[in-house]
């Protein structure tokens, strides 16, 4: 590993580190985490790098963090659960991400499935996440600054579709681009009322599932500069 990558790895982060990643681990896995893929993945990305330095230090903690432009980095466990309950039927090839923030569920999803395009309204937030997935080598990732009501019509259809903001209800386009047998998880709701949805396209309409009370910030309209 060339010596700033190695450095960048590890910056801001005291001898504990290792430890304090290994109990957000167990904590998962306790919560009921059980794909021992994702807990893996988790166990391996640096979440650090994904906040400010100033915010570095809790990192570990399973807690949403903001990450600047008033949205924030999800929550560990809320990844570990969107990602388990896209893989839950088996792998997956082509996955879009509505959201992208941070970068970080992003990278996590690009270490369990083929390919992940993921679509951003901030330019901002987008421009950072790809240069974090840059650094730490993960290359199946194409970003689109856009907005996610629409998805990415050009590409689809796709197998598997997260979205990690929370909408008032169910984007048709991103029911019309789900691949047959394709999942889209999804907070939808408002405010304080918010549930987690799996929606499935079947041979014939849409299997849904809801999966629990969830806390995002809001879906909202047209890309922003
Ligand atoms: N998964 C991200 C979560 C970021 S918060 C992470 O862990 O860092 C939700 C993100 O959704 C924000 O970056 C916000 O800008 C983005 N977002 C909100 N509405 C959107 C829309 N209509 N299209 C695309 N992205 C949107």
């Amino acid at each position: 590993m060339a010596r700033e990558q190695d450095h960048m790895l590890h910056r801001g982060i005291g001898m504990t580190s290792q430890r304090t990643r290994e109990r957000l681990i167990q904590r998962l896995y306790e919560e009921g985490i059980s794909n021992a893929k994702v807990l893996e993945v988790i166990r391996r990305t640096p979440r650090h790098l994904f906040v400010d330095e100033a915010l570095a230090h809790r990192a570990y903690e399973d807690t949403a963090l903001p990450i600047g432009n008033n949205q924030t980095i999800s929550q560990p466990y809320m990844v570990a659960r969107m990602s388990e309950l896209l893989l839950e039927a088996g792998p997956l090839d082509k996955v879009m991400e509505i959201g992208t923030g941070s970068g970080y569920q992003t990278a996590i999803l690009s270490q369990l499935v083929e390919r992940v395009f993921s679509v951003e309204r901030i330019k901002v937030l987008q421009d950072r996440a790809k240069e974090r997935l840059i650094d730490l080598n993960l290359r199946n990732v194409v970003f689109r600054w856009g907005d996610g009501w629409e998805g990415w019509p050009a590409l689809a259809p796709y197998n598997g579709i997260i979205v990690t903001a929370v909408a008032t209800d169910v984007p048709q386009a991103l029911l019309d681009q789900l691949a047959p047998g394709g999942r889209l998880v999804i907070p939808v709701g408002s405010g304080e009322v918010q549930q987690l949805m799996l929606i499935i396209r079947e041979e014939h309409g849409f299997s849904r599932r809801v999966l629990g009370s969830v806390r995002f910030v809001p879906l909202l309209n047209g890309p922003l500069a």
